[in-house]
């Protein structure tokens, strides 16, 4: 049996080279060797020992992206990647640029489940979940890339294909990973998971005392209207987000995240913001408006920016701390799901 060493994490590293009948250190090894080098063979890890290396390549072997296709936005540097899988499934991740700031968009499933009516990713449906090894190793690749000119991420959003907390499993594994300091050692602050509100899965995952940060796409201020654009909206409805966000332990500064994708002529006028922030009220969250990304197939579209800074402004004069999300990308359709349907002309 062949089996792919990099879903595993520090402590079954270790449990590993121990029944292979080596000391424990040799699992940490390994693990820096993975994931902070980002080394695809075991013939590289010099510090192992030869006849060691020889064993475990019998037996395991290393998840494989292929970069399939880059494409680069002449507005602001940013860069999707679509990655061919080993099955030949593809995916794609999102690199931006901001200031300080460069951040991954990852994807955690091929396709989706959640059916959202404004998002391409839906329109591919469900194909199957990433393992913790393809999460993982779509960060590994997008660091490779920057590391080319001296570069670095310092973000990770799940916001790419799929539902994350639909894969709860492989994604605890690689934030467990991406978290780990002798792994991609990144702080719980400078990553976020991004859901179409799973509740029962979040809760889960925040009682596991994972402290990423949350953010939760309600994109819509009444349930008729949710109801219309995302069918989780049935399973857990607003009051349920509501009831969550109230009895979630999340530290005070680290408020959740409510995204609201602002679609035109449906839920972007006042008396949508006057209600929205009647509904928020008092809750620990901040709101980031994102501006409905067109795409080819669809017949929704963007509100102008005017209608989202008054938005914007509603809200904020109704005490809820409101952002509008900076976009990227939007000459290279980087919205979700995008590239993929362009990429692949059957869409
Ligand atoms: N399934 C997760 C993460 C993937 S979508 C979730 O629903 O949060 C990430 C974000 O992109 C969500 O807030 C979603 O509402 C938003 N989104 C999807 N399609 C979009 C589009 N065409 N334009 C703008 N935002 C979009």
């Amino acid at each position: 049996m062949n089996y792919k060493i990099d879903c595993l994490s520090k402590a079954e590293l270790q449990k590993l080279v121990e029944v292979l009948g080596e000391k424990p250190f040799r699992g940490k090894q390994l693990f820096k060797w993975i994931y902070q080098k980002g080394v695809i063979d075991f013939s590289s890890m010099t510090d192992i020992s030869k006849t060691f290396r020889e064993k475990l390549s019998k037996s395991y072997s290393f998840t494989k992206l292929k970069k399939e296709h880059i494409v680069t936005s002449k507005l602001d540097g940013s860069k999707k990647i679509l990655f061919k899988l080993e099955d030949n499934n593809f995916i794609e991740s999102v690199l931006m640029f901001d200031e300080n700031r460069i951040t991954a968009c990852i994807s955690t499933q091929v396709g989706c489940k959640m059916g959202c009516k404004f998002c391409n990713t839906a329109k591919i449906g469900f194909v199957r979940n990433l393992t913790a090894g393809e999460i993982l190793r779509q960060v590994i690749e997008l660091n490779n890339i920057l590391s080319e000119s001296g570069k670095k991420l310092t973000n990770i959003v799940f916001m790419g294909m799929g539902e994350p907390l639909d894969n709860l499993k492989n994604l605890e594994k690689s934030l467990e990973i991406i978290l780990d300091e002798d792994g991609l050692n990144f702080s719980h602050r400078k990553v976020t998971i991004s859901t179409a509100g799973l509740l029962d899965k979040l809760e889960k995952l925040v009682n596991k005392n994972f402290k990423v940060n949350i953010a939760i796409s309600l994109n819509a201020s009444d349930n008729k209207k949710r109801n219309l654009i995302m069918p989780i909206n049935k399973k857990f409805d607003i009051n349920d987000i509501v009831k969550v966000i109230k009895k979630l332990p999340v530290p005070k500064r680290k408020r959740i995240t409510l995204e609201y994708v602002m679609i035109k002529n449906f839920n972007d006028s006042t008396a949508d913001a006057l209600k929205l922030a009647k509904l928020l009220n008092g809750l620990p969250i901040k709101v980031n408006l994102i501006i409905y990304n067109k795409t080819k197939r669809s017949n929704l579209d963007s509100p102008d920016l005017n209608s989202a800074l008054n938005f914007q402004k509603t809200l904020i004069n109704n005490g809820i701390a409101t952002f509008i999300r900076k976009s990227f990308g939007a000459d290279i359709e980087a919205a979700c799901g995008q590239l993929y349907a362009s990429y692949i002309k059957t869409l």
